[in-house]
């Protein structure tokens, strides 16, 4: 569509016109994208002991109410690897009561990734829930699991962040994206989607949107969190890919992670 259009606008020999049209457009889309601005918030991490705290965090031990509490994968039957938990009394915004946890088997030996399809949302492989903090945590040692270096989340640091162009046609953002305004937008990083690790904003689609719904209510559910390309968790989703925490707007415990890759 850009190709054809600077081709048969040149053909026309009317460079300028073009340039300006380019630069027209740019700005609408700008303006556009703008009413669709959110804040996401980058987390800030410090190196941390690992302990059974009930800190934001990624990697270590998570809070266990008791001690059978540690979520088992479907398939090898060993404790998950602990990829994220948030303290939602720390959350910069939409503060509450009570911790969100992502668990992620990573048993390559028994290959429960590919095996339970940990990509697609609402997977065996996975375990993500929202729990009351009781009392202290329970402690356990857990069985033959990798164990990330906890990393506890410090500070939220936020950042306007813009729909991708996966999202604009939902969004009703986009009227026609030509290429040539895509690649200016790229150039100037202006109207961008946030690829690294963020609370809250909007989805990074590696390929389409993928957006889960509710299993009961069927409503499209909401960004908490992208595992994205700040590597906090040293562990890679296919090649490169981004992962996403959602949640149901209708039912805060209808969370689910899917990723997709390049
Ligand atoms: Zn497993």
């Amino acid at each position: 569509m850009g190709f054809f259009n600077w081709f048969s606008k040149k053909e026309e020999n009317n460079k300028t016109t073009t340039s300006q049209s380019i630069e027209e457009k740019y700005q609408s889309i700008l303006t556009q994208l703008e009413k669709h601005k959110k804040t996401a918030y980058l987390p800030v991490v410090e190196n941390n002991p690992i302990s059974f705290s009930a800190h934001s965090k990624y990697g270590g031990y998570p809070y266990l109410r008791n001690e059978n509490d540690w979520p088992v994968c479907e398939n090898c039957k060993l404790h998950m690897s602990l990829f994220l938990q948030l303290n939602l009394s720390e959350l910069p915004i939409k503060k509450d009561e009570g911790l969100l946890q992502l668990f992620y088997c990573t048993n390559q030996e028994e290959d429960c990734e590919s095996k339970l399809e940990a990509f697609f949302h609402f997977s065996k492989a996975t375990a993500c829930r929202k729990i009351n903090i009781e009392n202290h945590s329970a402690e356990i040692k857990p069985n033959n699991i990798t164990i990330f270096k906890e990393k506890r989340i410090v500070d939220w640091q936020p950042k306007d962040d813009y729909p991708h162009f996966e999202d604009y046609a939902i969004h009703d953002v986009l009227i026609n994206l030509d290429d040539d305004v895509y690649d200016l937008l790229e150039d100037r990083q202006a109207g961008q989607t946030i690829v690294d690790d963020k609370l809250f904003g909007w989805p990074y689609w590696v390929q389409g949107e993928e957006y889960p719904f509710d299993r009961k209510t069927n409503s499209q559910m909401e960004l908490v969190f992208q595992i994205g390309e700040s590597e906090h968790i040293p562990y890679m989703f296919g090649d490169a890919g981004i992962g996403h925490l959602t949640q149901s707007p209708d039912n805060d415990e209808e969370l689910t992670f899917g990723w997709a890759c390049y």
